[in-house]
């Protein structure tokens, strides 16, 4: 056997004892997770999203309200990928997982639904969702299904039904603040549970990425899976620098061959 494989075995071995020894297990995902499924970061400037537009001008808050075409414009190619996109191994492995009780919560920063659309139940969307619209104006909510064809068909620009005003889907924006609720649900399981494994984040976008500190901070375990280095690999017990969707599964398999 090589060396590599050997070592990664021991970490697959390790990483499997943890969970089966924690009792409140929360993972943390980032875009890394859905690369496998083929949609881009939608903050990361490494991608083609930006190459035409400065996210921090298209993507704000500011920018949507005093040009909301230009936002629809730019984001439709994104959503179209994601309503395409299918969950990958990465998906597949933690929904098992948390089918089996070894997952309590999923805190993701990913806008694409691919953790429900695998199975995932508890799920917390702390940049917020593409499945519901609001209302710049009245703040009513709708639904996307009404609207979501016609967009990707035609461009159509969702508007309120009420007012006539224009519908915002509810991602977190630049500018904007995380949604309170699961912001708050967020922080106090990240604080509360005994193993943290962070996949496919790079842990770079606050506030998100200080959420493994809170669960340091009160004696959890740490598991970190990304093909890049993080802040908190020194603090972890076991590090993969390798993709999600690999690693992942071998993960669940070990968890769960030795179930009892
Ligand atoms: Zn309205």
């Amino acid at each position: 056997m090589e060396k590599s494989s050997e070592h990664l075995l021991q970490g697959i071995h390790c990483a499997a004892e943890i969970i089966q020894g924690a009792k409140r297990t929360v993972v943390l995902t980032g875009a890394g997770i859905s690369t496998r499924s083929g949609i881009p970061d939608f903050r990361s400037t490494d991608t083609g999203l930006w190459s035409k537009y400065d996210p921090f001008e298209v993507a704000s808050l500011e920018s949507f309200r005093y040009n909301p075409e230009k936002f629809f414009r730019w984001i439709r190619p994104l959503v179209n990928g994601i309503w395409q996109a299918s969950p990958n191994p990465a998906h597949l492995a933690l929904a098992r997982l948390e089918q089996a009780g070894y997952i309590q919560t999923v805190i993701t920063q990913n806008i694409d639904g691919l953790h429900q659309k695998a199975g995932a139940r508890n799920v917390l969307e702390v940049h917020g969702t593409l499945q519901t619209l609001t209302c710049v104006s009245c703040f009513s909510k709708y639904p996307v299904a009404g609207y979501i064809e016609a967009f990707l068909e035609r461009g159509d620009i969702p508007y309120c039904e009420r007012c006539r005003h224009v519908l915002k889907p509810d991602v977190i924006l630049f500018g904007e603040q995380l949604p309170v609720r699961i912001w708050l649900k967020a922080q106090e399981v990240s604080k509360r549970c005994d193993l943290m494994i962070v996949a496919g984040s790079s842990l770079e976008v606050l506030p998100v990425a200080g959420l493994p500190m809170r669960a340091l901070e009160n004696g959890a375990h740490l598991i970190i899976i990304n093909q890049t280095p993080t802040y908190l690999d020194v603090r972890a017990d076991v590090v993969f620098h390798e993709d999600v969707a690999d690693i992942l599964p071998l993960i669940a398999e070990e968890v769960l061959k030795n179930a009892h």
